[in-house]
């Protein structure tokens, strides 16, 4: 479970880009960090892996204070997908997927059999795609792949930053019904941002609404829509119909 606890964040004195946020995820749910551009979700779920330090609060994983980990201890259990896949050109796509069993140290048919089951499940059938290049492959294909590399290594947390973005509003919708189907995805605590409401309906358990890096609300969907908390939450939804 992760527990977020009045976390800020400043870059310079005098802007809180994150102001005393709190929220806590548990197993088996998909907490949605909402809003619009410059509220401070990306900077919000960056805390969560450390790339970027928090000013003030606490984070912590089932009960560890995640600032007395080593980083990298931290973000081996957790999976990192972006809108740009980042995916290593020079690298066939199996060998994209097994970056971090590598770096885990599995044993090369364990690896080779997770990647193939993952490649099975995001629809890119293994004898055609495994030993295929990145700039083979589709801009949906190639987040199917960041997907994949994301999940290999079976971390118990997803952190997701729109990872549907960069594609057209037809191949994210496929491959987010891909993406959700994955059984193993009820063992995971998920964090997504996105500034997309639908998106945020769809994936949700919890979504947390963010404005000038204060949550205007937390709650679940049917909460946030039904029972708004105020008219910022009132008004983001009426506009996005
Ligand atoms: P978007 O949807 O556009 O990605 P966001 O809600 O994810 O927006 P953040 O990327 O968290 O917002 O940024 C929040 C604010 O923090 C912005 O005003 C941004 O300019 C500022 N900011 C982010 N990173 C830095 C940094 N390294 N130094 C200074 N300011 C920063």
């Amino acid at each position: 479970m992760i527990k977020v606890d009045q976390l800020s964040k400043y870059f310079t004195p005098l802007k809180k880009v994150v102001d005393a946020i709190s929220f806590e995820v548990n197993k088996g749910e998909t907490l949605v960090l909402l809003g619009t551009s410059g509220s401070g979700k990306t900077t919000t779920l960056r805390m969560l892996n450390r790339l970027i330090e928090p000013s003030s609060g606490t984070i912590t994983i089932n009960g560890q204070n995640i600032l007395q980990q080593p980083a990298d201890a931290l973000r081996r259990q957790m999976g990192y997908v972006l809108q740009e896949t980042g995916l290593f050109p020079h690298y066939t796509i199996a060998e994209n997927i097994a970056i971090v069993p590598g770096l885990l140290q599995w044993p090369k048919q364990q690896t080779a059999a997770r990647t193939e089951e993952l490649l099975h499940k995001l629809q890119l059938p293994p004898h055609e795609y495994s030993e295929a290049y990145p700039r083979e492959l589709s801009g949906g294909q190639q987040q199917r792949v960041g997907l994949a590399r994301a999940l290999a290594a079976n971390p118990p947390i997803l952190l997701m930053d729109e990872p549907f973005g960069a594609l057209d509003p037809i191949t994210r919708g496929m491959v987010r019904k891909d993406f959700m189907a994955l059984d193993e995805l009820h063992q995971k605590t998920i964090v997504l941002v996105t500034h997309d409401v639908n998106e945020a309906f769809i994936m949700g358990t919890q979504i947390c609404l963010m404005h000038e890096g204060r949550i205007a609300q937390i709650g679940s969907p049917a909460t946030l829509l039904f029972n708004p908390a105020n008219d910022f939450v009132r008004n983001f939804f009426s506009e996005q119909r």
